[in-house]
């Protein structure tokens, strides 16, 4: 397999510039030409804006199709969960500034994602925006520039459009453009979305409305009650603290308070969930038509609660799990026989970046491994991997996440099970930095058709607008 010549860098490829590190661990060295390893698909180059008729041509359409999104959630977050876990990584490269020498440990892939179909990473850029595989290991400070937000990447993900940073399903023209969701109800499938931070949230929102401003939380609710969605769970009660308290007076942040009163006095057309219990029944028990969950927590599941975040300690707040919620969600949605779409969010994943908050990070990265692990249990037990498509991957990293040192730094994050891995965050905002994508089961192929480049450290990747355009184009 070679990689395309266009991005042969000499002063990334040769092997004798390989600095010996004193790691612990197995390293192999690779030339840039091996790049494409073991289980990442071929290199193969396709035109950035596919065909999507050509694609349903070849593949039978998934019947249910669920995209797990962690927000914020680089190749290093995900292994930062994966050391925690599992005392296992599958990412780490060292790259030496200077001379661009790349260095790749050997890698084991968390158990949730070691059956995917495709492994590939993904372009994460908002409208107008570039990225340079070479810029972006030559210059440390290139993917700080210009990165993407969650609204921009949702809208992206979710229509196959690029838009600005801030804009919720419309395009730079502030017109709507049709999403996943309301793809999978034109084409008689249910559809839905779980998150772990507030339900008017960014990328939730990309996925079930249309507004100019990611800020307009109560007017994304508005969208989302009058849908025809199935499911809409997440934080954002208005009567509980970020420590699951309940307030002495509400506050109606993510929500408008008549929309509230006709959620909680069964007028919306939603069955209403809040509590623990409730929320656990779901997950096992009969399911109703439609669903709308708001968790007993202000604005995370856990993320925001009191007590020590650097290291995992602090008591839990005791509301569902991310992992309880993707269930119920799962039970309501396949009663439709014709299938469906949801969107499953790790959120809080980028507010613990945000804050550089190395317990909580590998807390919520860990609940977004739970909630693959759900996914996988549902679908071996009740779908099928030759009916069901799944796709995990991320909105855009955070945080510029590396291991311990001060920047320039590409160096590698190791470490054991149950200890919060050592790390250096070089930023409290965005980067521009390939994110990873995998997917499992029908046509999962599809998608190594869609890889529009190649970088030398992360491989052959997509952009982040191929997730609608290749389900579309299959559906
Ligand atoms: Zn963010």
């Amino acid at each position: 397999m070679e990689a395309p010549a266009n991005v042969m860098k000499d002063r990334l490829m040769n092997p004798r510039q390989i600095p010996s590190l004193s790691l612990g661990i197995a390293l192999v060295a690779f030339s840039l030409p091996a790049i494409a390893q073991t289980g990442v698909a071929a290199p193969r180059v396709a035109p950035a804006s596919i065909a999507p008729v050509a694609v349903a041509g070849q593949l039978k359409a998934p019947k249910n199709v669920i995209v797990m999104i962690g927000d914020g959630m680089g190749f290093n977050q995900l292994d930062a969960a994966g050391l925690y876990r599992y005392g296992t990584s599958a990412a780490q490269v060292a790259v030496d500034a200077s001379t661009g020498a790349i260095v790749r440990a050997s890698g084991t892939q968390v158990p949730e994602l070691a059956a995917a179909d495709v492994k590939l990473a993904v372009r994460t850029t908002q409208f107008g925006a570039s990225y340079d595989p070479a810029a972006a290991w030559s210059s440390f400070g290139y993917v700080l520039k210009n990165p993407t937000d969650s609204a921009a990447a949702a809208t992206a993900m979710a229509t196959g459009v690029k838009t600005d940073n801030g804009a919720i399903g419309v395009d730079p023209n502030n017109v709507p453009v049709q999403n996943l969701t309301e793809l999978a109800i034109a084409t008689g499938r249910s559809a839905g979305v779980v998150t772990s931070v507030p339900i008017s949230h960014a990328t939730p929102a990309g996925f079930t409305a249309h507004e100019s401003s990611r800020g307009s939380y109560q007017a994304i609710a508005r969208d989302q009650l009058r849908s025809k969605l199935s499911v809409v769970m997440g934080a954002g009660n208005p009567w509980y603290t970020d420590n699951n308290k309940l307030r002495s007076s509400a506050k109606y942040t993510y929500l408008y308070k008549s929309d509230y009163q006709k959620l909680r006095d069964r007028k919306s057309g939603f069955t209403y969930l809040a509590s623990k219990a409730s929320f656990d029944k779901l997950a096992t028990g009969a399911a109703p038509k439609r669903v709308f969950g708001l968790a007993r927590v202000a604005s995370t599941l856990q993320q925001k609660r009191s007590g020590t975040t650097s290291s995992t300690g602090a008591k839990r707040n005791a509301v569902p799990s991310l992992a309880t919620m993707t269930k119920g969600a799962l039970n309501v949605l396949d009663a439709d026989r014709d299938g469906f779409f949801v969107m499953i969010e790790g959120g809080a994943i980028d507010w613990a970046n945000h804050a550089n908050q190395k317990g909580r990070l590998v807390e919520e990265a860990g609940d977004f491994l739970r909630a693959i692990a759900a996914v996988n249990t549902w679908v071996e037990t009740k779908s099928s991997w030759d009916e069901t498509l799944l796709i995990v991957t991320a909105d855009h990293e955070s945080g510029y996440l590396t291991g311990a040192g001060a920047d320039p730094n590409w160096t590698m994050l190791t470490g054991r099970a149950g200890s919060v891995p050592a790390m250096s965050w070089h930023t409290g905002g965005h980067t521009s930095q390939l994110v990873p994508f995998y997917a499992r089961g029908s046509a999962a192929s599809a998608f190594t058709d869609a890889v529009i480049g190649q970088d030398p450290v992360r491989g052959p990747y997509l952009d982040n607008t191929s997730i609608q355009k290749v389900v579309a184009g299959l559906w």
